[in-house]
């Protein structure tokens, strides 16, 4: 067997074979929901669909990392605090054949900040936040300019810092489930799926571009952004959009304390990387689609100003490199999108994420796992972020800062 799981076993279809479970894309969703699905069900067979092994537009590695606790939805929190544990823990526990799983994790804490008109919300999920056990400090202006000097504090109501956050590496985290999943017997076929075919109350099998049909009993729909397509094609509506955004690397230019992930309402959002910041600012108008296109002006416009009115160090900001990725954003209400359609009960979506995605992959993974083989989640309850809410077309508004 080669030394690099990670880097072989990339099948075709293999004509007449049934898989107990199909994973229908693999990037950070499809490859946890792979790996939970074969270590709680170890004799399942599973194979999952990747057209793409470089992962080149996948939403997974143009994240910026982050991971916190600090939402309204108690889903959302608790989702946060198990993945990230299991991240934390992911270098031992993730590695295979004896090589550890790297994810470069960095206990950086996340600070949310808002204007006075803001105050009474993020009081309620600070307290929300508290009741699930989260460490987090309220900081009024005077305790947050003690802390970070350099911080513009006049304008502001207070802030919430959550001190156990932080921040990964996408690409480690990825790379670590599929290599683990792969170890575990996961199948991954490299082939895109082009058609799905369902007869009237079920799933039946997914024609790919190369090789296949692949049949299974149940199938998980994980290609994010890509997600209402695949759905479109069985009738199944899908409030799921390509949100463009960008991520830019820059520097500061003059000296600044140690800062932690900051968020404020505007949407600006950065962390330290290296020997400078990994961040943007997410523009919610974007039209949606899959425009992947740089607008090299957008840092000087939009967040260079943000940033530099917050932190008056980064007036000499350089941006060194911009990029963009997409959001694969719930148009409903900003939540994922959990569970299966009872019009056609063995196709499952694990997808909407809206923002959140990369840091809530372990909790969805092993959610979706639990619903496939038990029938039901077991260790967290998401039935609000099931596909009902979607039918009934009833939002389940997520109130922190997204
Ligand atoms: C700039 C940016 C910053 C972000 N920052 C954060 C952050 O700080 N923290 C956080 O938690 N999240 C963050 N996110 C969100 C996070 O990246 C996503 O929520 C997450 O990566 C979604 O994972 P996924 O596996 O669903 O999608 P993807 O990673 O896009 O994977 C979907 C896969 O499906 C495959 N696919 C598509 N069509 C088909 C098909 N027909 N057949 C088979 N396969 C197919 C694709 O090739 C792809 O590999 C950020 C996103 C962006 C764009």
């Amino acid at each position: 067997m080669p030394s690099d799981p990670s880097t072989s076993l990339l099948n075709r279809a293999s004509p007449g074979h049934r898989y107990d479970v199909a994973i229908l894309g693999g990037g950070i969703m499809g490859s946890s929901t792979a790996y939970f699905v074969k270590s709680l069900f170890p004799a399942s067979d599973v194979c999952l669909v990747e057209p793409d092994p470089t992962y080149a537009l996948a939403s997974t590695l143009r994240a910026s990392g982050g991971v916190r606790v600090l939402f309204s939805c108690p889903e959302n929190i608790e989702m946060s605090k198990f993945s990230r544990d299991f991240i934390k823990a992911f270098p031992t526990t993730m590695a295979v054949a004896g090589r550890d799983a790297p994810v470069d994790w960095v206990n950086g804490g996340y600070l949310f900040i808002v204007p006075p008109a803001h105050m009474g919300l993020l009081e309620a999920n600070f307290e929300a936040q508290q009741r699930h056990g989260c460490e987090v400090e309220f900081l009024a202006p005077e305790a947050l300019k003690a802390r970070f000097p350099s911080m513009e504090v006049s304008d502001l109501g207070g802030g919430v810092h959550s001190t156990q956050d932080g921040w990964c590496d996408p690409n480690g985290l990825l790379q670590g489930f599929r290599r683990k999943a792969i170890a575990l017997g996961v199948t991954y076929i490299e082939d895109r799926v082009t058609t799905l075919v369902r007869d009237d109350r079920r799933l039946r099998k997914a024609e790919l571009a190369a090789s296949g049909p692949v049949e299974a009993d149940v199938f998980v729909n994980a290609t994010g952004a890509w997600s209402a397509q695949l759905c479109e094609q069985v009738g199944m509506p899908l409030p799921v959009s390509p949100l463009r955004r960008f991520e830019h690397y820059f520097t500061c230019g003059n000296p600044i304390e140690r800062l932690p992930y900051v968020k404020d309402v505007d949407r600006l959002a950065f962390r330290s990387e290296g020997a400078g910041f990994s961040g943007g600012l997410v523009d919610g108008d974007e039209p949606r689609g899959f425009n992947f296109d740089v607008d090299h002006e957008y840092f000087e416009r939009v967040v260079w100003p943000a940033l530099a009115q917050r932190f008056p160090p980064f007036e000499s900001a350089k941006c060194h490199r911009t990029w963009s990725g997409l959001y694969e954003q719930c148009e409903l209400d900003g939540n994922p999108i959990i569970g299966n359609w009872r019009r056609l009960s063995n196709f499952y979506v694990v997808t909407g994420f809206s923002g959140h995605g990369m840091m809530h992959a372990p909790a969805a993974g092993r959610a979706i796992a639990e619903l496939i083989g038990h029938g039901e989640f077991r260790t967290l309850d998401l039935d609000r972020f099931g596909y009902e809410r979607i039918e009934a077309g009833k939002p389940y508004p997520e109130r922190g800062i997204v």
